[in-house]
């Protein structure tokens, strides 16, 4: 019997941490003050930006939010992340992506001082993952060894694989892991036997934004399964990219979709911006 690992419950334990710290910043007089940027009208996007906006009311972080039209030039995003950078009273810039196509992400993010880069997506961010010094998380992968570690499953000696190489989750997640002292695979659209590696997973993450690709059959018997995915299906239903019917009665652990690694996303938000850099 496989055991659902709870991401709603875990972030709102987190949450709670949050709000503890919080008030005690408050009370030695220290606030918080998170920026957060949408260019464009994306109804998606649109959702997150609300669900950070009452995430940051809950635990007591003041947040900005610029709603921009989706005609804003780069120069003029590019001249709001200035300002927002050189305001003391904000720690945190977000800009909440996909962007528009005519501006360039790999332009706007690096932008964004790295002090302020709650996100995690500036190169000096990144880098930091890779050497080990401070620096900001990047939140979806972060979140899953926060699901890993308070569902009481060990990374140390495991076999991860990670399915899926993008920057913002399969690269930091595989860096992550491998800082937890897993041994780490990680495998993508030009794998070859791509079962037969994902098969070797004792912790199999899987982002690769299909829905329902990973069924019964990429999955080892006792595996701990993370679905990192988010789709609607044909009936509107979120779904992940793990068909979670046939794979859960392999797995020893499965997070759920929804409530399984989406909420962790937010509430490690929510820790960059009231614990800063780590
Ligand atoms: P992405 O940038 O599209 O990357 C997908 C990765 O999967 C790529 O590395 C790609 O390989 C690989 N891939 C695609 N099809 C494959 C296949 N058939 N076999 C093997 N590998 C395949 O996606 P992402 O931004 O990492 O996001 C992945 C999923 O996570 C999406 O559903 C997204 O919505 C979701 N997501 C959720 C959260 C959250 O908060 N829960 C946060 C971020 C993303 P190549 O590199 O070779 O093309």
């Amino acid at each position: 019997m496989y055991k659902l690992i709870d991401g709603k419950k875990f972030s709102q334990e987190i949450k709670e941490e949050l709000k503890g710290r919080m008030a005690e910043l408050l009370a030695s007089g220290r606030t918080r003050c998170l920026a957060v940027i949408l260019v464009g009208n994306d109804p998606a996007s649109a959702v997150y930006v609300r669900n950070k906006e009452k995430a940051c009311a809950y635990i007591g972080i003041r947040s900005l939010s610029y709603v921009l039209p989706k005609e804003t030039t780069e120069e003029e995003l590019l001249e709001l992340i200035g300002e927002l950078n050189r305001r003391e009273d904000v720690n945190g810039i977000l800009v909440q992506l996909p962007l528009p196509a005519h501006i360039h992400e790999e332009k706007v993010l690096p932008a964004i001082s790295p002090e302020k880069d709650v996100d995690g997506f500036h190169p000096f961010n990144v880098g930091s993952i890779n050497t080990g010094r401070p620096g900001y998380l990047p939140c979806t992968p972060a979140g899953v060894i926060e699901l890993l570690k308070r569902s009481g499953i060990e990374i140390e000696g495991k076999e991860c694989v990670v399915l899926g190489r993008s920057n913002i989750v399969g690269k930091p997640m595989a860096m992550l892991l491998l800082r937890e002292n897993a041994t780490v695979t990680i495998c993508h659209s030009r794998t070859v036997n791509l079962k037969d590696v994902t098969g070797r997973a004792d912790i199999l993450v899987v982002a690769v934004g299909r829905p329902g690709l990973v069924d019964g059959s990429y999955v080892k018997e006792g595996a701990v399964v993370i679905d990192v995915g988010i789709h609607r299906d044909e009936n509107g239903k979120l779904c992940g990219d793990v068909d979670f019917e046939s794979v859960a009665p392999k797995a020893s652990a499965i997070t759920p979709v929804p409530g399984g690694v989406g909420p962790m996303t937010i509430a490690m938000l929510m820790k960059n911006c009231v614990c800063g850099m780590e």
